[in-house]
């Protein structure tokens, strides 16, 4: 009998080998590997108690909450985590990191799956979101503080909603409340560089590439 066609469950007569599951379940037996090199998160010290899921603030808007996210990354399902809106609508408030009996990483995990998912080219779930998170931390990697002058027109530009926002008049109405926060001194026209920016990379990246050395 092919290895694939071993019975993995009988129930009233029915019997369901591992090809039957097939479809419904091909696991990338690497992944949580290759998750656990690039921290270590402590993903596989999960019991599934679901108090991450409990107190984080915007499960409500998420498809797989984070302990879904976890158990499914312990089986291999790399396409479901990566391809979730879970990743990007994760707020890194790190409630559930704090949480956690098991010093499960997650609040890391879900930022390593977002870095993941964009190196593996997968088309993240939400857009937007995403363009959000590429566009700040390049502003932030670039000079070590944030420029916010031109984290915005930066923003609008990767996430291709230039001509949405004229024509709704939406930029216009930004345009106006940076010409304000301009003048009374909130907004500058350089960025402010700090010497040290190999730290804030550090910071920004504690955990390293799969196969990649510590950042
Ligand atoms: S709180 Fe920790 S142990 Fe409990 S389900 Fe979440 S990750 Fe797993
Ligand atoms: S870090 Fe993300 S997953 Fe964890 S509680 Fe906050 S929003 Fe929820």
């Amino acid at each position: 009998m092919a290895e694939d066609d071993r019975i993995v469950a009988s129930s009233a007569g029915v019997e369901i080998t591992g090809t039957a599951l097939q479809p419904f379940l091909s696991p990338d037996f690497d992944f949580l590997a290759a998750v656990e090199a690039a921290g270590p998160f402590n993903a596989t010290h999960c019991f599934q108690c679901r108090k991450c899921t409990n107190g984080c603030p915007v499960s409500f808007a998420m498809d797989i909450f984070p302990d879904r996210i976890i158990r499914l990354a312990l089986l291999g399902q790399k396409d479901e985590v990566l391809r979730s809106r879970t990743i990007w609508i994760c707020a890194s408030c790190e409630t559930c990191s704090t949480r956690c009996p098991n010093g499960v990483r997650i609040a890391e995990l879900m930022d390593f799956f977002k870095e993941l998912a964009l190196e593996t080219g997968i088309t993240p779930a939400l857009s937007s979101v995403a363009a959000f998170y590429q566009t700040f931390l390049e502003n932030l990697k670039l000079t070590g503080r944030v420029f916010e002058t031109g984290l915005l027109p930066a923003y609008w530009l990767r996430s291709r909603q230039v001509a949405s926002l004229f024509k709704s008049g939406e930029m216009r109405r930004s345009l106006d409340q940076a010409v304000k926060l301009f003048r009374k001194g909130r907004l500058s026209a350089l960025p402010h560089w700090v010497r040290e920016k190999g730290e804030i990379k550090s910071i920004l990246r504690p955990s390293r590439s799969p196969g990649g050395d510590k950042q």
